[in-house]
């Protein structure tokens, strides 16, 4: 594989889409070795097939806010490929939302499920829109306006969004609302949907827990346990949520989280009736680290900073991509981090990953450590086509074996001459093979 050549020829036809052509490099520098190794790959065209999305749908979605004012804004998705089950990916309303982006989390998203052992294609979709500061009834509106263009090329069959940044279980329910009055069914067409309506249980936990499941796993490769240890996490969204919960029933004590405009540092421990508490801020859609520290005295905020200058033993980036740049990384390790497990896709930079794996800390990356989100999503659509609800004790035993699973093929395709565990590689090479072989079965298509 020419490597240097593909890439070229990426950046040529899509000049300026910075994050997908990090992520598409990232893969490919991991898979040459056994890309080499497997010619039949090369003449079948695979990298060149895998690196291009099977489509994108862009629309733009025009909705009127509570003056009656009309705001236009942007609306993706992107079907990038399905050789092993219905494409999968989570929808992200975020301002920072571009065709690169959704480009970069697509192609991820294929090798996630991949690894997940479900049949799952991998897709992402997603807008520009805002949803901070706006009302329930302009969430709505831009949520149905949103959907009047999706629910042309989704189906249970065909494509099954999911929520992502920005797009949480109240989103998903005005976006189902909207399918099933233009469709007519009532289908598993959305994941991450209420209890109610079937929606799976654990599916609101599954990231940040499979996370925790994943870190455990790395942990005990060096006979550590989470018992005592301390926490950084980033963000505290869906993903950050979760994971602290987990994280305080293993022992270990989170000490931070963060927003956009800061982060909270807590030495007493990020716990119980503080997490409800953010739970509550999240829901008015306004910035919530802040007021943490008025309401919990004995946390500080640090405006402007992202948490990786606190010494911990363990840090989980919860909330976006390139979260963590290299000095993040130096710092992180040089204050005797151990272990790093990314819950949010892609948030270390390039040269972050490689100062990680070159001081051989545990380094687990994004498409390993946080597919239980999708995996769940998984389980989900299985109930779906089965017409039954399992218990929280049955989802939670499938998410963690599912976990348990995917550390296993890390460790099978990673483990290096030294025994060094190269994650990154393992994980790239594990999903690849899969999705590799399926393309070679069905042909060219
Ligand atoms: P949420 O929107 O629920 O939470 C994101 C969190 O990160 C919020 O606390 C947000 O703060 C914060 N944040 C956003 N941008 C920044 C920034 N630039 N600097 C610091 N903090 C920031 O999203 P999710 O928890 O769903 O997603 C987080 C990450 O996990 C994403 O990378 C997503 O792709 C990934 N992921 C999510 C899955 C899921 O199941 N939801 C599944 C797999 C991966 P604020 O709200 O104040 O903006």
């Amino acid at each position: 594989m020419d490597l240097n050549n593909i890439m070229n020829e990426l950046v040529k036809k899509h000049p300026g889409e910075l994050e997908y052509h990090q992520a598409v490099r990232e893969v490919l520098e991991s898979i040459e070795e056994v890309v080499n190794e497997n010619p039949q790959f090369e003449s079948a065209g695979i990298i060149e097939r895998l690196i291009e999305p099977d489509r994108v749908l862009s629309f733009k979605v025009p909705w009127m806010d509570d003056e009656g004012k009309v705001h236009v804004n942007l609306g993706y998705r992107v079907q990038f490929n399905n050789a092993i089950g219905p494409y999968k990916g989570g929808l992200r309303f975020h301002p920072s939302v571009n065709l690169s982006i959704l480009k970069f989390l697509g192609f991820e998203q294929i090798f996630k499920n991949a690894l997940t052992t479900l049949p799952m294609g991998g897709g992402k979709g997603g807008s520009d829109f805002n949803p901070k500061g706006k009302s329930d009834n302009e969430i709505m509106r831009f949520c149905q306006a949103f959907m009047l263009e999706l629910y042309k090329i989704i189906g249970p069959e065909t494509d099954v969004p999911a929520g992502d940044i920005g797009v949480g279980g109240k989103e998903i329910g005005f976006l189902y609302g909207m399918y099933k009055k233009l469709q007519r069914e009532h289908t598993g067409v959305l994941t991450g949907k209420g209890l109610g309506w079937g929606g799976s249980l654990i599916r609101p936990e599954a990231t940040g827990f499979g996370t925790v499941y994943f870190a455990k796993e790395m942990l005990a490769t060096k006979n550590e346990t989470f018992e005592g240890k301390t926490v950084a996490l980033s963000g505290f969204g869906n993903v950050a949520w979760g994971a602290a919960l987990k994280i305080e029933e293993f022992g270990g004590k989170v000490v931070t989280l963060s927003g956009p405009d800061g982060y909270i540092y807590d030495p007493a421990g990020i716990t119980g009736e503080k997490i409800e508490y953010m739970l509550e801020l999240r829901a008015t859609n306004m910035d919530v680290v802040a007021p943490y520290a008025e309401e919990f005295p004995e946390a500080t905020f640090y405006e402007g900073k992202r948490p990786w200058e606190v010494k911990v033993d363990v840090a989980l980036p919860c909330a976006t991509q390139n979260e963590i740049n290299e000095q993040d990384a130096i710092t992180l390790v040089e204050n005797g981090c151990i272990c790093v497990a990314e819950a949010a896709n892609m948030p270390s930079t390039p040269e972050a990953m490689h100062v990680f794996l070159n001081s051989k800390i545990l380094f687990g990356p994004a498409k390993a450590v946080n597919a239980g989100g999708v995996a769940t999503s998984g389980l989900e659509m299985t109930q779906n086509a089965m017409k039954l609800a399992w218990t929280r004790e049955e989802v939670d035993a499938k998410l963690h074996q599912i976990m348990v699973d995917i550390h296993e093929a890390c460790v099978k395709y990673g483990t290096q001459k030294d025994g060094y565990v190269d994650y990154v590689r393992g994980a790239n090479i594990a999903g690849f093979m899969k999705v590799a072989n399926a393309m070679l079965d069905n042909g060219v298509i």
